[in-house]
């Protein structure tokens, strides 16, 4: 019918637009590189931030006592607890708890938001075990991982540009988000102190390194995008401070603000970036990571359900809720495998009611969430081989027969196996047959927790 007829366009249009064929992803990763270059330069010379960490130093190993670290970044936050012993007996114990934002929390003042933090992580510390205190007369140390872009102005301190994923509190914006969190601390009179400030791919790049001298860059893929990397310190000219002994610095890229022509966006991205809370803003980020895979299939559905009566003669109101249907959900659906496309049909009437869908409408669905997941895994592959090409990992005879592992992290990578494998081997194909063999990437799971603890012992004030 005609009605179907103008559905399949729709897809057939999104599938043309969504399209990343090779030659597409190697530009994408020059100008990745590009864009690297120029945000190393000077501040403000792209996209890319480049943020300096101030980590020009990786942990060793040797690393011991009583750490906690706290990870704020997505819709949770975790408080962890470490008891790091040393080159032998490594992280002789580890204790976490995860706890949820509310959302009010997320739109609101920079004392709430930090006083409930506050608040978790105290009864946390009331859950220590005896004999597992720190030293007489010392204070607990504290590794903070804020994941939002950060301007460093120390290893523990630094002023938030913006805020990302979601979040939208006016008045911490320009201030320091350790002070922030310290001034809470004090307020609820728990003695702590913050000895380092890490972006979570930091974190993930110091915990994967922890585990593995080869670790040379981490990415996460989550509820947002980005990635960290070490690069050599008189690349970096921006960078006016003294030279770091270890002729090294590790780099927040911000890569969730990468932007260029050669992405491929479509009409539904352009108007979710629109109505977003950061307008032009974390344009890679919108295509690629868990926040957003969801939504953009929705926007799909949702114009096909009005322009092509793909649900029939009514749009189904559940519909029209921006962010109702979630990348979890979308993932579930995508890796339905039972003949019936159960899963499919039960997504469909339990989060939109739409009920009684046909097998052919169910494999549509699968198509799309298909078309949107691989392009974001083969655009993430292609910013990796940006990485390595900055580095001059990217083929045998300049790496030398190195090998460069990449700790990847993030539930989005963790969970959204179509995404990950897809991923994964585009970035072989990308890369051919032979640089692949020196290139791995090793699932650093939560990663980002230890390696904040790591860094706090590493810069503990009591050394
Ligand atoms: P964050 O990025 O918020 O720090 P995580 O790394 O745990 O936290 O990632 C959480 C994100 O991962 C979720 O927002 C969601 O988008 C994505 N995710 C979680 N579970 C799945 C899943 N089963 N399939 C696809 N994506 C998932
Ligand atoms: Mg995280």
């Amino acid at each position: 019918s005609g009605r179907w007829a103008k559905a399949m366009a729709i897809v057939k249009e999104l599938e043309d637009n969504c399209g990343t064929p090779i030659t597409r992803l190697h530009h994408v990763a020059e100008a990745m590189t590009v864009e690297m270059h120029a945000g190393l330069a000077s501040e403000g010379g792209s996209n890319l931030k480049m943020l300096i960490s101030y980590v020009d130093n990786l942990p060793s190993g040797y690393e011991e006592g009583l750490f906690y670290a706290l990870d704020l970044g997505g819709t949770n936050f975790r408080v962890l607890r470490v008891h790091l012993g040393g080159k032998e007996k490594r992280v002789a114990k580890q204790e976490f708890r995860e706890v949820s934002i509310p959302p009010h929390l997320m739109t609101g003042t920079s004392d709430a938001l930090f006083d409930y933090i506050a608040e978790a992580l105290a009864k946390f510390v009331a859950t220590e075990d005896e004999g597992s205190h720190p030293f007489p007369g010392r204070e607990r140390e504290l590794g903070f991982t804020f994941s939002f872009p950060v301007k460093q102005t120390s290893i523990a301190s630094g002023t938030l540009i913006r805020w990302t994923k979601g979040f939208s509190i006016e008045d911490a914006i320009g201030e320091d988000v350790v002070g922030e969190l310290t001034k809470a601390l004090k307020r609820i009179g728990l003695g702590m102190r913050i000895t380092a400030l890490v972006n979570d791919t930091v974190g993930t790049l110091a915990g994967g390194r922890y585990n593995n001298s080869d670790v040379i860059a981490a990415v996460i893929l989550g509820t947002g995008t980005n990635a960290a990397y070490v690069e050599r310190a008189n690349a970096i000219p921006k960078w006016h401070g003294p030279p770091p002994t270890s002729g090294e610095m590790v780099i927040n890229m911000e890569w969730g603000n990468f932007m260029s022509s050669h992405l491929p966006l479509t009409e539904y991205d352009q108007a979710l970036d629109t109505e977003s809370l950061n307008p032009g803003e974390q344009i890679f980020e919108k295509i690629i990571s868990g926040m957003y895979l969801g939504e953009i299939l929705r926007r799909v559905l949702q114009r096909m359900a009005e322009e092509a009566a793909f649900f029939g003669d009514t749009v189904p109101p559940k519909l029209k809720t921006p962010f109702i249907l979630r990348t979890p959900d979308m993932s579930a659906m995508h890796h339905d495998t039972s003949s019936d496309l159960d899963v499919v049909g039960k997504k469909l009437q339990d989060i939109l009611e739409i009920s009684s869908t046909s097998l052919e409408v169910r494999k549509v669905i699968i198509k799309l969430c298909d078309i949107v997941a691989i392009r974001g895994a083969r655009l993430s592959a292609a910013g990796i081989l940006g990485i390595l090409k900055k580095l001059e990992r990217d083929n045998v005879t300049t790496s030398r027969g190195q090998k460069s592992v990449i700790a990847l992290d993030g539930g989005l990578f963790e969970h959204y196996m179509k995404f990950s494998a897809s991923m994964e081997s585009t970035l072989k194909e990308l890369l051919g047959e032979e640089s692949a063999n020196n290139i791995v990437i090793q699932h650093s799971n939560d990663g980002s927790g230890i390696g904040a603890a790591l860094l706090a012992a590493s810069h503990s004030s009591y050394l």
